[in-house]
């Protein structure tokens, strides 16, 4: 599939079916255990995203690019601890919600905007560009570009998630393939890590900080990498 192909199959899936799903899984309300247990991962990956920026004890004022940036689970925390926060996703439904979810929280939504669009369309310089498990929707050719835009982006880091490829995962992901179901995904795509830190090396980039995210059916791989 081309990447536009690519891109299309996605932005449909995240401004219908897979809008509903996320918003609840990045909700509060009632969810099945796959989608609960989801939700408890992904919620580690962002408290480590916000443990590592507020030990750096510089957050106010620090302009941020959150790319894919979902229904705000990290833009509207980050706003909320004084960072100038920059969010887009290539779903209107997903940045629509992000809004309704920030815009009546005292001292923020003047530190936040959210805008519906395509990463790779992305201009401007932001200290810091984030981008947490959204390479999961791209194959492994598409992705060198998207890093490569995204650290352009960046004047100080990049920090990204992944689905990391082990054997053990891609026979996962082959055993769920066998079981279609309600809380099923878009096709999701693993990377392999040599992969990305190479990505990040052919752009001056050298990682600093890095973690691994796991529960029964979220697994995520966090990288910081700094301008070398
Ligand atoms: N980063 C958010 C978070 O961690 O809460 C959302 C993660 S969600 C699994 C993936 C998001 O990436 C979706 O909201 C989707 O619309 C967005 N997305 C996918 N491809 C994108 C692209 N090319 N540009 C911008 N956003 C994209």
């Amino acid at each position: 599939m081309s990447v536009a192909d690519e891109k299309t199959v996605v932005r449909d899936y995240f401004n219908s079916t897979g809008f509903d799903r996320w918003r609840r899984i990045y909700g509060n309300g009632q969810v099945n255990k796959v989608q609960l247990d989801i939700r408890q991962g992904h919620q580690k990956t962002v408290d480590q995203v916000i443990d590592w920026l507020t030990a750096d004890n510089n957050l106010p004022g620090l302009t941020i690019c959150d790319a894919g940036c979902g229904v705000g689970s990290l833009s509207i925390p980050l706003a909320e601890a004084g960072a100038v926060v920059y969010g887009s996703d290539i779903s209107e439904k997903m940045v629509e919600e992000a809004y309704e979810r920030a815009k009546n929280l005292p001292g923020v939504i003047q530190k936040l905007t959210f805008t519906a669009q395509d990463l790779a369309t992305l201009q401007g310089r932001y200290h810091t560009v984030i981008c947490l498990d959204v390479l999961i929707h791209y194959p492994q050719d598409q992705i060198a570009e998207m890093i490569s835009h995204l650290c352009s982006l960046a004047e100080s880091r990049l920090i990204l998630s992944f689905a990391p490829k082990t054997l053990a995962l891609s026979l996962l992901k082959k055993v769920g393939e066998l079981f279609p179901g309600p809380s099923k995904t878009t096709r999701a795509y693993q990377h392999r890590e040599e992969d990305i830190v190479k990505i990040f090396s052919d752009n001056g980039f050298r990682v600093q900080r890095q973690a691994m995210i796991g529960t029964r059916f979220y697994y995520s791989r966090l990288i910081e990498a700094t301008r070398s």
